[in-house]
């Protein structure tokens, strides 16, 4: 069977030819297996030396300290132990986040908030991005942190995360952002980004799954409490033997990531302008999300007249989403959309498309014939 053009890199990608040697190197007994605590052996002190060389790739690829890494399970994780991690110790602690964040920040947050922490949930605007001035209206006497994302997985809008750091630096308030859409696909550089916390994932970036990292500041210094305990990994943040094949695999994902990200993007808005092109004949179509603030790779499209699902299972040589990948399981719009405004009727007529390292030109043409094809069809039998 011939499989579906894949375009749906924002689920996740799959692992470079390249990463996938380097983590075949740290399983067997020939290769770097060591336990990266193990302090006695060269076995140990090899699996350490990998371990570290991956914390400088990634720490690069936004322009961090090594110090600032802290490996975790991936971006979920991460996002699950900036905001537990940040909150915990607070005696009546406020936090601010969006309504379109992804699931681990949303799901987080409704859980702090059935532990008695108050939650502010802004609406952004209807380009999907949230205004500083919004943020900085929600602030308290008693907020601890703000938490929202860098570029949003379903609509592919970049946060004004400079200017929202700026303000809450000033603030004292800690700001923790979620960079997995991100790291990869635009430039990321917490020296011009004052962020305290910054969650990443391996398998968005052409890394394996089941990896990924927090970002914590230095300087100033970022403190959180451990969520996970045990023998005082990751300078006691985050216990747990680490997994050298998954770490190594996530730093040469991340270092491949720097090297190629100018031209990438600009293969990327290419290929977008392509799709977009071939749909020129195509009436009924918008944008969702910013049009200007946006990474390359990702449309969110509504073809009015349209059901999503009517057109994904039309296109069955096209592997796409509606929705996040998390949501597609359920008929429910996705919150996302209806979180910049969209109507349930709307939202129920959008499809994600995500190009990526291996998408071709043709691969797009072929998707936008098709897609026209489809939206044709459907509407005929109306
Ligand atoms: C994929 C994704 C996550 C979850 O990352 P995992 O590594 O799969 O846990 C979190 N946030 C955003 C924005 C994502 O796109």
């Amino acid at each position: 069977m011939k499989k579906p053009v894949y375009l749906d890199y924002a689920a996740t990608t799959p692992v470079a030819p390249e990463v996938a040697a380097v983590m075949a190197d740290c399983l067997t007994l020939e290769g770097t297996f060591g336990n990266p605590a193990s302090r006695s052996h060269v076995y140990g002190w090899q699996a350490e030396a990998a371990v570290e060389a991956a914390r400088r790739q990634v720490a690069d690829l936004i322009h961090a300290d090594p110090r600032e890494i802290v490996w975790t399970s991936g971006a979920t994780e991460s996002d699950n132990l900036a905001i537990k991690g940040a909150v915990a110790g607070h005696q009546s602690p406020h936090v601010v986040t969006s309504m379109i964040e992804h699931k681990a920040v949303v799901d987080t947050c409704k859980w702090l908030e059935q532990q008695g922490v108050e939650v502010t949930w802004l609406s952004p605007d209807r380009d999907g991005r949230t205004p500083p001035e919004r943020v900085l209206e929600a602030l308290r006497d008693n907020t601890v942190l703000v938490s929202l994302m860098l570029v949003n997985n379903e609509l592919g809008c970049v946060n004004d995360v400079a200017t929202l750091g700026a303000v809450l630096r000033e603030r004292g308030v800690l700001f923790h952002v979620d960079a997995a859409q991100a790291a990869g696909k635009m430039p990321v550089d917490v020296r011009s980004m004052p962020v305290d916390l910054m969650a990443l994932s391996g398998h968005k970036v052409y890394g394996p799954k089941g990896i990924g990292a927090l970002y914590v500041r230095r300087s100033p210094d970022v403190r959180i409490a451990a969520q996970m305990h045990g023998g005082g990994h990751e300078r006691g943040m985050r216990s747990g033997t680490l997994p050298t094949h998954q770490i190594v695999g996530m730093g040469k994902a991340f270092a491949l990531a720097a090297d190629t990200l100018d031209e990438e993007m600009a293969r990327l808005e290419s290929l977008r302008a392509v799709l977009l092109e071939g749909l020129r004949d195509l009436d009924g179509v918008t944008l969702n999300g910013s049009e200007e603030h946006r990474v390359p790779g990702l449309l969110n499209l509504s073809f009015a007249g349209v059901e999503a699902e009517s057109l994904m299972i039309g296109l069955r040589d096209l592997a796409v989403s509606s929705g996040s990948a998390c949501a597609s399981a359920t008929i429910e719009p996705s919150f996302v959309l209806r979180g910049i405004g969209l109507e349930d009727a709307e939202a129920h007529r959008a499809l994600r498309f995500s190009l990526g390292r291996y998408t071709t030109d043709e691969d797009v043409r072929f998707a936008a014939h098709q897609i026209t094809e489809v939206v044709r069809r459907l509407r005929n039998v109306r």
